[in-house]
Formats: C-alpha cells, sequence, structure tokens
C-alpha cells in the first residue's frame, strides 16, 4: 500500500456522476481538485443505473404524501426540466458521443382510475412548468405504435428521455483530467481531521490536505459527512433491479413508464431495451453488491411486455442490481455553514440531475453566483444535522 501524500485545493470524494460532474466544471473554473474514489469510477449507482433522463413525476414518488415529500419532490422537479437541457448542452462538448436521445417520455395506463391519476398528477405538473398532456386512442398509437392494446391512454412529457451511463460519466471524468483534476482510484476517505486551512483527509492510501472537501459518495455520503461531525438521517440505500433484453431494430423511441406499476423502459442506441424501474433486490451486507431476487425478474418483464408486446419474443440478456441514493424528495447540495470549507452533493434520481447539480456545487465551492439558486437545498433544512461543529 502505497502513501500518496498530496496537496490539494478540492478534495472530491467519490466517482459517481455528481462527483465526477462537480470535478469537471470545478477543474474547468481552473481549481486544483482530486477526485477519490475506493473503488473505481463510476461502478456504484451512477455506472448500473437505467440512464433515464426523468421529468415528470414517477408514479410511486407522486402517490406519496407523507410529510414535505410531495413539496421537496416538486422542488427537486423544478430541477429536474433544466436538467435535461443541460445535459443536451453538455453532451456536445464531451469527447465522444453519450448516447443521448431526448424524444419525450410516455407513462401509460390500463384503467379508468390510472387515467384519473395521471389527469391529477398533470394539474400538479403544470402548475410547475411541465410540457405534459394526456393522450389517447388514435393520438396514442400514431405517437407510439408500439403500444400493446393493454393500454388505455397515457401521460406525454416532451423533455423526458435517455443517455448512456457507461459512456458519460467516463467522458466527465476524462474531460476533469484534461482540464487539470487528478483521480485517486482504490483511495478510501477513512477520517477527516480540520485544521486552520482545511482538512486533513486520511486515506487507506495516505493523507490529503484539501482547503475544501466535496461530499459526493453517493448512499455512503451519511458516513463521510458522519466524519465531518454532519449528521444525514434523511439519505439512505434502496437495492434495485435491471433487466435488459437482446438488440432488436429500433421500434421505441420514448422512456416508457406504467402508471400503476414501478416501470421504466427504453430502446438503447444499440437496440437493447434496458427494464427496470425500481423493483427490488435483496441489499447486501454493507452496501455491498445486492442479490438477484426471481420475483424482480418476473416481475418486471411482466409488466413491461404488457404495455409493448414486442418485448415478448426478445430473450433476456442479462440483470443487474445496484444500490440506489434516496433522500427526503429533494437534493441535499452546497456549503454546510456549521463546518466552513465542507460540501453536500447529494441527490435522489440522480443521473439525471448530475451534471446540473455538479455545476451548481462547483459554483457554491467557488462562492460564485450560478443561475440557479440552490439555497432551498441546503443541508440546513434538517435540523440538528451538525452532531459536533
Ligand atoms: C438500478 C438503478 C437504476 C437507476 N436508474 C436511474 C435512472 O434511470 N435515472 C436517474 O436519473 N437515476 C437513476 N438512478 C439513480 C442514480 O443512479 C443515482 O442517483 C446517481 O448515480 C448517484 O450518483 P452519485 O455520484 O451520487 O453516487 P455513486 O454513483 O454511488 O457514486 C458515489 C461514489 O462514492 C464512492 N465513495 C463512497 N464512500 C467513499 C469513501 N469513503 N472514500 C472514497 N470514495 C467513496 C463510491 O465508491 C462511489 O463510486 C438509478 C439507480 C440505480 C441503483
Amino acid at each position: 500500500m502505497s502513501e500518496i501524500g498530496t496537496e490539494t485545493d478540492v478534495l472530491v470524494v467519490g466517482g459517481g456522476i455528481i462527483g465526477c460532474s462537480t470535478a469537471y466544471f470545478l477543474a474547468r473554473d481552473g481549481v486544483e481538485v482530486v477526485v477519490v474514489d475506493r473503488g473505481d469510477i463510476n461502478t456504484q449507482a451512477s455506472g448500473v443505473n437505467a440512464g433515464s433522463l426523468h421529468v415528470q413525476f414517477q408514479s410511486f414518488q407522486a402517490k406519496r404524501t407523507d410529510g414535505d415529500f410531495p413539496a421537496y419532490y416538486e422542488e427537486s422537479t423544478r430541477l429536474l426540466s433544466r436538467a435535461v437541457t443541460f445535459w443536451q448542452e453538455l453532451a456536445v462538448e464531451l469527447d465522444c458521443d453519450v448516447e443521448i436521445h431526448v424524444e419525450g417520455g410516455l407513462m401509460l395506463a390500463e384503467t379508468e382510475d390510472q387515467m384519473r391519476f395521471l389527469e391529477a398528477k398533470i394539474k400538479r405538473e403544470q402548475r410547475l412548468g411541465l410540457d405534459v398532456h394526456i393522450v389517447r386512442g388514435n393520438e396514442m398509437r400514431d405517437l407510439a405504435p408500439y403500444v400493446s392494446e393493454h393500454a388505455i391512454g397515457g401521460e406525454f412529457c416532451t423533455s423526458e428521455g435517455r443517455v448512456n451511463p457507461t459512456l458519460a460519466t467516463p467522458a466527465l471524468l476524462r474531460g476533469a483530467v484534461r482540464a487539470g483534476a487528478r483521480l485517486l482510484r482504490h483511495t478510501e476517505l477513512l477520517t477527516l481531521t480540520r485544521e486552520k486551512a482545511g482538512f486533513v483527509a486520511q486515506t487507506d492510501r495516505g493523507a490529503i490536505r484539501a482547503k475544501r472537501v466535496v461530499n459526493a459518495a453517493g448512499v455512503l455520503s451519511p458516513a463521510v459527512a458522519a466524519m465531518a461531525g454532519i449528521e444525514l438521517p434523511v439519505v439512505f440505500g434502496e437495492a434495485l433491479h435491471m433487466n435488459v433484453s437482446e438488440a432488436a431494430e429500433p421500434f421505441m423511441n420514448h422512456l416508457v413508464q406504467h402508471a400503476g406499476y414501478p416501470l421504466t423502459m427504453k430502446q438503447a442506441t444499440n437496440g437493447n431495451v434496458i427494464v427496470g424501474g425500481g423493483w427490488p433486490a435483496q441489499l447486501g451486507p454493507a452496501m455491498g453488491p445486492p442479490r438477484v431476487l426471481r420475483p424482480s425478474i418476473q416481475g418486471n418483464l411482466w409488466v413491461a411486455q404488457r404495455l409493448v408486446s414486442g418485448l415478448a419474443h426478445l430473450r433476456l440478456l442479462r440483470c443487474w442490481t445496484g444500490v440506489n441514493v434516496f433522500n427526503d424528495g429533494k437534493a441535499i447540495l452546497g456549503k454546510v455553514p456549521a463546518v466552513p470549507g465542507f460540501f453536500m452533493a447529494s441527490t435522489g434520481i440522480g443521473y439525471t440531475l448530475g451534471p446540473l447539480t455538479g455545476r451548481l456545487v462547483a459554483s457554491a465551492v467557488q462562492g460564485k453566483r450560478d443561475e440557479i439558486d440552490i439555497e432551498t437545498f441546503s443541508i440546513t433544512r434538517l435540523a440538528n444535522h451538525v452532531s459536533a461543529a
């Protein structure tokens, strides 16, 4: 085990989409930055996710009525609309095609009850400025000829789409490195000690002195926050299941969801159909790799092929699992006033939000105003978040 011994202005903890995006924008602004990851980059949530660019409320989130969740989720949704156009703008700067494709998303209903749920959802979303409307009958069949007879209608959101996470996160990291960022793979942050001019970050490969630290550790961000005396009780992990079919000729150009069951489905650029949307996997010890559950394979594919019958004759290529990052409905971004120099970069729906939140956190680190005021996403909304200043 080598001793790395280094100094930097900003230490970013975590090489997922949020950490890589934050490093990209910091380095492009000329800020000295080191990214550490306890494993390799893009191997946790960011590398195993479905690549959906979400904008409309997901059905299971829209149905929640507990506490502040509905209001917080609406605030996150305001960021989502901007996040997709931000992805599109960013994609043209990157050094490879990240397979971004924005032709809209369709949430389908099989019953009149589900249609009524979508109508009520649309009213909430239109108040937030989303471009969403009901489609039925011939309008739906013309828009989406691949939809089966089980669907009686749906909600169409023009700004949804997909991106390929296995291409996009590494492209962002390469951009960050070209702009001067350093990446230390297989380097786990173990402790943080505050000193006058910043922090001493003790890793399993030696110490790093940093003036500022960004916590982009995904589902492990509560553990990294705790190293700075900060409590993050609202961030937690949930193990999720994913499937991918063999490749087919292009037949489905939208992100497809179900109003009543967990489902996301889209056809990737190479023709594979990626099916997920929230079916559970079994969490492993210490947030390790979760186990595939057979009912999730069966249930997820059953819902998918009910809506899109063209899927039924495709073979399942592979299943995988990952741990998603959840919170109280909205991101936790920016400075932690009680711990000067420590910044939060934590969010759910994080692949869609990744580049935009990276940009916003990079600006916060530099004390710059950005196009979006992130005050509402401050950790200060959590009472007693500082356990030891
Ligand atoms: C199966 C699945 C499907 C999903 N589908 C979608 C989707 O379609 N669309 C969407 O928008 N979102 C989706 N998500 C959510 C999205 O993937 C996550 O919100 C997002 O990737 C989180 O990014 P992150 O950078 O915060 O975390 P991560 O990608 O988990 O990265 C955090 C990194 O921090 C590192 N780390 C942790 N602790 C330390 C430490 N002490 N020292 C050093 N490194 C450390 C980890 O090794 C990890 O690489 C999905 C998630 C899952 C699991």
